[in-house]
């Protein structure tokens, strides 16, 4: 009778719904795999608890791990009982919804309610003083401590409830060699703490202990609890744990999901132990298991099982799914990264001409091991203008430390180049702060110079102008010496790599990176992806000077020549390929779904013809190809989606000019222009809501799902990454493969290199272990040729369209249309890089061909 009242009951499964339904003072804990519909059921369960047994909304507490999924979880819950009611659930993070109750009664903890939340920064700023303040006394010891290493022992110590005095306890206890760096550690951390008190702030660990204090000394703040619920429970340290049972503790309502298998934030402390803990807590808890997977086909599941029964220390778990098997998932070898991305960019057009309108650009989602991952993916999906969105960080040219690199070439190609003076004169921090700084600038104005000529004029004894502080002279002196290095060394012709190992040099700015910043790591493996960058850029000047069109479309800014033959080059690629779709592809042009008319790419529209010679034209922002190849197929004309700028023919003179523009600029200053090039993204207010390819990290995409997923880089240093050693280490690198996998419903496409460029050096790679082990073991659950789109679009259609079609059956006849019309793809061919006579890329040709074969044997 409820599924009557309730229609969200009825499209559950009987698990499920004896999970949603269960009496609300049994604790629950569901254990299930990805997919198997865990968010659903706590999302149901809430609105069980307030439809069914009348719980006023404010005494439900759901916890997610990410803001993100609690406005998902929110929006849901909108739909599920009204705005009115979902608005007053206790609904997000541990972190926000400590901060919440903190607000309200912090004074019952002898703490000013009006307390401010200190970031990352302002942390960090109270260590550097701290550590400033021992000086002495470690270098007497000769300990060189980082403000990132101890704030991040200091977190990892709040995240299990440790205090100064008991990690001092610990340090005293602890017979290793690191005793007295720990010792110092836990002073530090007293210090540390009662700074933060008396300048009334929380740091982010504090809400959580300053929650769980006041949760403890004062339970009837929690009298209103009457449950909780926890999604991602297997991601939760000591300190979240403790939480959930004070709010557990008011009424003994509690539910929690999770999945050993997707535990991936052990990095960050969490306990996988608190899974059988609650057990021993919560007597009585009823375990119920979901085994019905919704989300993947069953090729998916399948290779997704298949990586993660690796582990042997895992606990067996059911997982079946009554979606068919579907297409298997692809695994891709490729040489290059580049060659990966543009494949993947490629791969994406053809799923949304093949889909006939059922697929869109937020159908897919690209799943990254780290962020540095990215700047590749970017570029390739920038060219072919496919919208897209990087989810939890910026893109990469918009990153910090890149933005901060930059800025010195900058500074050293043109000096005049104020708003890169502005951003590093302080950084690393050299004591010339924001008064200091607008002072230069004005100085530098009145006297009509640039504040780089000011200061180097400065530091070369020249008079200090009026208004500017004696005591800058000193704390120029680094910075200046650091500007003119590189000047020198730019202008004796020093590759970009080299000056940019120079600024870091000179600069000390990987110090800087691993003191203050906490993911150091991966603001390193950026910087080290923007000295593989420069040498890429400088091969395709070499490649242009040489008079060839470029392969990757790195060009000189400002030059209709260029933009035309950007176009032409990209859509001569085409050709060849996507020829091949024409009646799909025709309708593709003509919505121009996505494209900008800024945008620097070209639609291709196909027309069967008499054969003839390749042949360039142009004229009013058309330009044409006519070219035959084995297909005989002609392509004309190639529309220009750059409306208005490329007029004209693409003559010798343009390519002549292109030739002169990228000789005569100096190496430097073409790699800035094409990184500028590169941050010349889209984005603006009116294409918010359209829909865009993902990027993201895996971590972020927990709990997530797309139709179509790639996973680039599956290769050993990247899946275990190299800094995994530890054998627990590399079970949750294998872990966290098994999350990016699973995040996949239709298509799951992974790929890897057999070249990777890694600060400026190209390493030679492997296909990841754990896939290398699914080869072995169960050969044919990977396939090295693309989906059969046939088999998988008219599933998708049928059975598994999350938005609901206007039409279905229309849209599934249109689709089998053309897909019956088009030529069966399995295969795509790599475009060959055109330098056949270097050696980097005629190596890579035999050892990919050999490769290729030695691993697929
Ligand atoms: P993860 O472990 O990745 O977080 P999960 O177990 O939380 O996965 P959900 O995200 O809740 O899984 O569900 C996965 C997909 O399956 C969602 O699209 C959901 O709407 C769908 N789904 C869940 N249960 C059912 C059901 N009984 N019938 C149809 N679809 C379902
Ligand atoms: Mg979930």
């Amino acid at each position: 009778p409820d599924k009557m009242k309730y229609p969200y009951l009825a499209s559950l499964n009987a698990a499920q719904l004896k999970a949603v339904t269960a009496p609300p003072e049994t604790p629950l804990q569901i254990l299930a795999g990805p997919g198997s519909g865990k968010t659903r059921v706590l999302t149901s369960r809430v609105a069980y608890l307030v439809q069914h047994h009348q719980y006023r909304p404010y005494e439900i507490v759901a916890v997610t791990f990410t803001n993100k999924a609690s406005r998902e979880m929110k929006k849901r819950l909108q739909v599920l009982l009204g705005d009115k009611q979902a608005d007053n659930l206790v609904l997000g993070t541990f972190h926000a919804t400590c901060a919440k109750y903190l607000r309200r009664y912090a004074q019952l903890i002898d703490l000013p309610n009006n307390f401010v939340i200190a970031d990352a920064e302002d942390c960090k700023k109270i260590m550097s003083t701290l550590l400033k303040a021992r000086k002495e006394q470690l270098d007497e010891s000769r300990m060189a401590l980082k403000e990132g290493v101890v704030l991040s022992e200091i977190s990892k110590a709040k995240a299990k409830e440790e205090t100064p005095d008991q990690m001092a306890i610990r340090a005293a206890q602890d017979p290793s060699a690191s005793t007295s760096t720990l010792s110092m550690i836990a002073e530090l951390y007293g210090e540390y703490e009662s700074n933060l008190r008396e300048s009334n702030s929380l740091d982010f660990d504090d809400l959580l202990v300053f929650g769980l204090k006041l949760f403890r000394s004062a339970p009837r703040v929690l009298e209103s609890c009457r449950h909780i619920l926890v999604d991602e429970f297997q991601d939760t340290n000591i300190t979240q744990y403790e939480l959930m049972r004070c709010f557990a503790k008011a009424h003994g309502g509690v539910s929690v999901v999770g999945d050993p298998d997707q535990s991936i934030y052990g990095w960050r402390s969490a306990e996988i132990e608190n899974l059988n803990k609650m057990t021993k807590d919560f007597p009585g808890v009823q375990a119920i298991y979901l085994e019905e997977n919704y989300r993947s086909t069953g090729a998916i599941l399948s290779a997704a099982h298949a990586v993660v029964s690796q582990d042997r220390a895992r606990i067996q778990k059911t997982l079946f799914t009554s979606h068919p098997r579907s297409t298997p998932v692809t695994f891709k070898v490729f040489s290059t990264p580049v060659i990966e991305a543009s494949f993947i960019a490629w791969e994406i057009k053809r799923l949304i001409a093949y889909s006939g309108g059922t697929l869109n650009y937020g159908d897919f989602a690209i799943l990254l091991r780290y962020n540095a991952l990215s700047r590749v993916i970017e570029s390739a999906l920038q060219k072919d203008s496919i919208p897209n969105r990087i989810v939890g960080g910026h893109k990469f040219f918009e990153r910090m430390e890149i933005k901060d690199l930059l800025a010195y070439l900058q500074l050293a190609d043109n000096p005049d180049f104020t708003p890169a003076f502005v951003r590093v004169v302080n950084v690393p921090k050299r004591s010339i702060g924001d008064k200091s700084v607008s002072d230069l600038l004005n100085a530098a104005k009145s006297m009509k110079i640039s504040p780089m000529e000011l200061s180097e004029r400065i530091i070369d004894g020249e008079p200090l102008p009026a208004g500017v502080k004696a005591s800058i002279k000193k704390n120029l002196g680094s910075f200046v010496g650091a500007v003119r290095k590189l000047r020198r060394a730019a202008e004796k012709g020093s590759s970009v790599g080299d000056l940019i190992r120079l600024v870091i040099e000179k600069t000390g700015y990987e110090e800087y990176l691993r003191a203050s910043q906490q993911d150091f790591d991966s603001r390193w493996e950026n910087v080290q992806e923007l000295i593989s960058y420069s040498v890429i850029v400088s091969e395709e000047q070499a490649r242009l000077s040489a008079g060839e069109i470029p392969e990757e479309g790195f060009l000189p800014a400002s030059s209709a020549a260029v933009e035309a033959l950007v176009n032409v080059a990209q859509a001569e690629e085409k050709i060849k390929t996507e020829a091949r779709l024409h009646p799909l592809f025709r309708r593709q042009s003509s919505t121009s779904d996505g494209s900008r008319s800024r945008s620097r790419s070209a639609s291709v529209s196909v027309s069967k013809g008499k054969g003839k010679n390749k042949a360039i034209n142009g004229e009013d922002g058309v330009i044409e190809i006519l070219s035959s190849d084995e297909e005989d197929i002609d392509v004309k004309p190639v529309r220009s989606q750059i409306n208005g700028t490329v007029k004209g023919k693409v003559t010798e003179e343009m390519i002549d000019e292109m030739t002169n523009a990228s000789e005569s600029m100096t190496p430097l200053a073409f790699f800035l222009q094409t990184s500028m090039l590169s941050t010349d993204t889209d984005g603006g207010e009116d294409d918010k809501d359209k829909p865009k390819v993902t990027i993201t990290t895996v971590h972020a995409a927990k709990g997530l799902e797309w139709p179509v997923v790639f996973i680039p880089a599956v290769e050993q240093g990247t899946y275990p990454s190299y800094r995994c050693t530890e054998a627990h280490e590399i079970a949750e690198e294998r872990r966290l493969l098994y999350v990016a996998m699973t995040r996949a419903q239709n298509f799951l496409t992974m790929s890897h290199c057999q070249f990777r460029m890694m600060g400026g050096e190209e390493n030679d790679k492997e296909a990841s272990e754990f896939v290398g082990m699914v080869n072995r073991h169960q050969p044919g659950l990977l396939s090295s040729t693309l989906p059969d789109i046939d088999l998988a679009v008219r599933r998708y259609v049928s059975t598994m369209l999350a938005r609901p079609h206007p039409d279905e059956d229309e849209a599934r006849d249109m689709i089998m249309k053309h897909v019956r019309a088009a030529p069966p793809l399995s295969t795509w061919d790599a475009p060959e890089p055109r330098d056949k006579h270097s050696n980097r890329f005629a190596r890579r040709e035999v050892t990919k061909a050999t490769r290729a074969a030695e691993y697929w044997a």
